[in-house]
């Protein structure tokens, strides 16, 4: 079974709603809600004085409905009651400023007081609903970091001193590690280090490094906590959160490993023509992290209400990007929310069942999507393993993003990714996501478009890969301590590479650097080589006749941004043994175990070949030869020999 349906806040409206809801919910298919996110001060209006019987209604409604519960431990909002009786947990920002109540995530993540009522919330709701049978999934907070990533308040800087005396053991190590000799930064006790805070001028790179990690970790420990209650009520239940697409702030293959299923919230700007191909990395990254399907919780059916302008989906895109989460292994397909709210920040954003009910396009198209699902239920639980890969990890990302001290501030980690992912997008090549150390066997090419921070471990991981292997610029630069490796760039990897970085070479925005494979932008690097060929040379410019792209074996390294990697990436394909599709722009296609999706994001109709053939599951037709694709549509291939 695939899933269908979305948020549901049903304490926003009275009762006589709710039987609307339920009828018109069973209408379109929808088989979970998302529910009680936000209801802390609704289930528990003062201290130890809950109000669960409109909560007991609306599961019973869920279950006599044939609605599964994705039941929220409500814990996204503490109530004012808290937040008055303990302003000390309310978040303080970098200025030491502390944020008033009015909005969401107004907690310290290192609060005892938040996270013991929260614990305690998470264990009272499991007791209350542990046998009841609409319950099939927990859901803990909501897109954590989305607001309160990181606290600077006095208990999250002894929170923060703790995590450091737990990794340094005694203040010489971090010393050490820190290298606070530089501007007279010697401490001789715990008790003198603090947050980041704003200071004078650029602060410790590696003091910042150590707070990404920390604040990922302090986040985690708060979900580890009221995971903890929860099993011990359920142990067999699943737990989730969603997470939000690739975040810079949150180390998710460290918080996918503590949760039973990856579920996301995607919001792709509908008019940005090139967004689904920065969301189908993050969903391939979804689907990457636990390396099975994962779950849409969140996707809007239209419009959003957070960006400046926020564009609708024009008709058809709500069913095309909800195949699109399919293709690249989603289970299902949730969204925020089913009925649009009449208040609130949100007022505006889409839902399925919309401000003008029932005669709408949104609500027509709602139960054109439910009917989709059920037509692709056989899709559900199938999962395959790419031949590409693409190296993610969230240390060499924090601490290639520092702010203030790096050779440029133009290198982003997102954009190198998409440098290389969208190519191969465009080719209908398969991408997973991996993080150094991950069993690289069956994978034909390995991407790293950036290690800035690099072991000695990785630079050997990398090296088992069986296939062909390319390291991007501005790697291997640092250790996990964010100081610099001794004999140059790519440290670790020059032994695989066969190259030294004597100097790096950034550009400013508007300078472009011919490679004779295309045009270097944003960054470059003088190279010596001792034990690699040339693949390209810099024409004209400071760098003329230096090697831009080099080549040792079975490992490629790029020392520039290309403009486009196209060129370089159809040759590396052919070492690879990997076979492209041929695509018209615009037309995705992606392979989810021995089922084809063919997506057509563009407004006019598409034709292209077919080299297998199957049955279309939508419309239930035989297609070999060729598809026929109509303006944002699409085609969703049982390919033969399948089952
Ligand atoms: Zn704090």
């Amino acid at each position: 079974m695939l899933r269908f349906g979305g948020d549901y806040n049903p304490e926003q409206w009275p009762e006589e709603v709710w039987a609307e809801d339920m009828r018109l919910m069973a209408e379109a298919g929808v088989n979970m809600a998302t529910i009680a996110v936000f209801s802390w001060s609704r289930l528990e209006p003062a201290e130890g004085a809950h109000d669960f019987g409109w909560l007991d209604r609306v599961m019973d409604l869920l279950h006599a409905h044939g609605i599964d519960a994705d039941l929220a431990t409500a814990t996204a909002t503490p109530p004012p009651w808290l937040v008055r009786r303990h302003p000390e947990m309310m978040p303080v920002n970098a200025d030491g400023v502390r944020l008033e109540f009015g909005s969401r995530q107004g907690y310290c993540p290192s609060s005892p007081v938040y996270r013991a009522h929260a614990v305690r919330l998470a264990r009272t709701i499991a007791l209350r609903y542990r046998e009841h049978p609409a319950l099939k999934m927990w859901h803990i907070g909501n897109e954590y970091a989305d607001h309160t990533l990181e606290c600077f308040c006095d208990v999250s800087a002894a929170h923060f001193r703790a995590w450091l005396e737990h990794r340094y053991t005694t203040v010489d190590g971090l010393n050490a590690a820190w290298g606070t000799s530089c501007w007279g930064q010697h401490y001789t006790g715990f008790d003198q280090v603090e947050p980041p805070r704003t200071a004078p001028g650029p602060v410790n790179p590696s003091q910042l490094l150590d707070w990404r990690r920390f604040c990922s970790d302090a986040l985690l420990e708060l979900f580890e906590a009221e995971k903890a209650a929860l099993r011990e009520v359920t142990p067999g239940l699943p737990v989730t959160t969603n997470f939000m697409s690739i975040l810079h702030g949150l180390d998710y293959w460290k918080w996918s490993a503590a949760e039973d299923l990856v579920t996301d919230d995607a919001y792709p700007d509908p008019a940005d023509p090139s967004s689904h191909v920065a969301i189908a990395l993050s969903y391939d990254l979804m689907r990457s992290l636990k390396r099975q399907p994962w779950l849409l919780l969140e996707s809007a059916p239209s419009a959003v209400s957070w960006r400046a302008v926020n564009a609708p989906k024009p008709p058809g895109m709500m069913l095309l990007h909800s195949l699109q989460a399919l293709a690249h292994g989603s289970d299902g397909v949730m969204f925020f929310q089913w009925r649009q709210a009449r208040y609130g920040p949100e007022k505006f954003h889409s839902a399925l069942l919309p401000h003008g009910g029932t005669d709408t396009r949104t609500w027509r198209e709602t139960l054109q999507l439910g009917q989709a699902l059920t037509a692709l239920a056989e899709v559900a639980g199938s999962y395959e393993q790419a031949e590409v890969a693409l190296v993610l990890d969230w240390d060499s990302w924090w601490g290639l993003e520092a702010p203030e001290s790096m050779p440029s501030d133009r290198l982003k980690l997102k954009e190198l990714l998409l440098d290389w992912y969208a190519p191969l997008h465009a080719r209908g090549i398969g991408v997973d996501l991996v993080p150094p150390g991950r069993d690289l066997t069956g994978y034909r090419l390995v991407i790293a478009p950036n290690l800035y921070l690099c072991t000695q471990e990785t630079a050997t991981w990398l090296s088992t890969a069986p296939g062909q292997v390319v390291v991007g610029p501005f790697s291997g630069v640092v250790d996990p301590a964010d100081q610099v490796h001794q004999g140059g760039a790519p440290g670790p990897l020059r032994e695989l590479l066969g190259v030294t970085v004597e100097e790096f070479w950034p550009l400013h925005d508007e300078v472009r650097q011919e490679t004779g494979l295309g045009a270097a932008r944003t960054w470059t690097e003088w190279l010596r080589l001792h034990d690699a060929e040339p693949v390209a040379l810099y024409q004209g410019g400071e760098l003329d006749g230096r090697p831009a792209v080099t080549r040792r074996g079975r490992a490629t390294y790029v020392g520039c941004r290309l403009d486009d990697t196209t060129p370089l990436l159809l040759d590396l394909l052919v070492r690879a043994g990997v076979e492209p599709m041929e695509l018209p722009q615009g037309v995705e296609a992606v392979r989810r175990a021995g089922y084809l999706f063919l997506l057509n994001h563009t407004a006019i109709p598409q034709r292209l070949a077919l080299t297998s053939s199957g049955t279309d599951l939508l419309t239930r037709t035989p297609m070999h030869g060729h598809a026929e694709l109509p303006p944002r549509g699409a085609v969703v291939l049982r390919v033969e020999g399948n089952q």
